[in-house]
C-alpha cells in the first residue's frame, strides 16, 4: 500500500538488520522502497539491495555534502543509470547549511563545486530520460536557478524529478511544481516544531507528492530520535491525511501512484497491489 520514496539501506550497520527491516516493512504494508545512492563508492551496495529484492530500486548519485569522494562524471553516472533497477540520478543538489560548523567557515562562493556536480547530475539524468532526487537545503535559489539553466522547466527533454525531504516554504514548492517536479514529505512534517511544513503539504496537490523516511535519519513522531527505517513511512502519510481530512488509504494510493507516474513510468493503472476500500 505505501511506498517509501527515499531511504538509505546501504550502509553496513544496517545490512545486519535487513531481515528484520523488511519483515516490519511488510507488517506496515509498505510494499516498496527506493534506495538512495550517496556516493559512488556505495553504489555497488545500493544496487546490489535493488537486484536482490524485487520491491526496492536504486539510484545513482553523490551527494552534496560528501567530499573526498570519487567525483562523478556525466558518464560514471549514464552507465550506471543504464544498469537494471537503477531508476533515478540523485541524491544530488545543494547543501549550503551551517557554512561555520559544517563547511569549516567557507563561503557559499567557495561551493561551485557542489554546484558543477550538481549540474553534471543533471545532464546525465537528462542524457539517460532518468528523473533527479534533489536535495536543497538553505540553497533553493541557486537550486531552482540551476535547474532552470540547464533546461528543466518542466518542457520536451526535462528530467524531472523530485525535491526529497522538503523542508521550504510554500514559495519554492510552488516554483518546484512549475519546473514540473514532485516534493516529497519525510518525518518532518509529524514533528511539533514544523507547522510552517505541514501548511506547505497542505497545499502541495496530491498528484504531485510523494512520501519518504530518509532512513536512516529523521525518524517521524512517534519514533522521533530513534533510528528510521522504511516501515515508519505510513506516519509521514498519516499526518498527510489528517492535515488534509483525507483517508489513510487515500495517501497511501496517491503517493504509491505519483511513484509509479515519476519513477517507473506507469500509468496509475499499473499499481494493481492497491486495496481500496469500496
Ligand atoms: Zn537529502
Ligand atoms: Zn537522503
Amino acid at each position: 500500500m505505501f511506498t517509501d520514496s527515499h531511504c538509505h539501506l546501504a550502509m553496513p550497520e544496517f545490512l545486519d538488520q535487513l531481515p528484520g527491516i523488511r519483515q516490519a516493512m511488510a507488517a506496515a504494508q509498505v510494499d516498496r522502497a527506493l534506495c538512495i545512492c550517496t556516493t559512488l563508492e556505495e553504489f555497488g551496495q545500493v544496487h546490489a539491495l535493488a537486484t536482490a529484492y524485487d520491491n526496492f530500486w536504486a539510484t545513482v548519485g553523490v551527494h552534496p555534502d560528501n567530499e573526498g569522494v570519487q567525483e562523478p562524471s556525466v558518464d560514471d553516472l549514464v552507465r550506471r543509470a543504464a544498469l537494471p533497477r537503477v531508476i533515478a540520478i540523485g541524491e544530488t543538489g545543494l547543501d549550503y547549511y551551517g557554512m561555520e560548523e559544517r563547511k569549516g567557515g567557507r563561503s557559499i562562493a567557495d561551493l561551485e563545486w557542489q554546484r558543477e556536480r550538481f549540474r553534471t547530475h543533471i545532464r546525465a539524468a537528462r542524457q539517460s530520460a532518468r528523473p533527479l532526487v534533489i536535495h536543497t537545503r538553505s540553497a533553493s535559489a541557486d537550486t531552482l536557478a540551476i535547474l532552470r539553466e540547464e533546461g528543466e522547466d518542466g518542457g520536451a527533454g526535462a528530467a524531472g524529478g523530485v525535491f526529497h525531504c522538503f523542508t521550504e516554504t510554500a514559495e519554492v514548492a510552488r516554483s518546484a511544481l512549475e519546473l514540473g517536479f514532485y516534493i516529497s514529505f519525510s518525518g518532518i512534517v509529524t514533528f511539533k516544531n514544523a507547522q510552517h511544513l505541514r501548511d506547505v503539504a497542505a497545499f502541495v496537490p496530491l498528484e504531485s507528492m510523494l512520501i519518504e523516511t530518509d532512513s536512516p535519519y529523521l525518524a517521524p513522531v512517534p519514533y522521533r530520535g530513534k533510528q528510521n527505517n522504511p516501515s515508519y513511512v505510513p506516519f509521514v502519510a498519516r499526518q498527510i491525511a489528517e492535515l488534509r481530512g483525507l483517508a489513510l488509504e487515500e495517501v497511501a494510493r496517491a503517493t504509491s501512484a505519483n511513484f509509479d507516474r515519476l519513477f517507473l513510468r506507469a500509468e496509475p493503472s499499473a499499481a494493481a497491489s492497491f486495496h481500496l476500500p469500496s
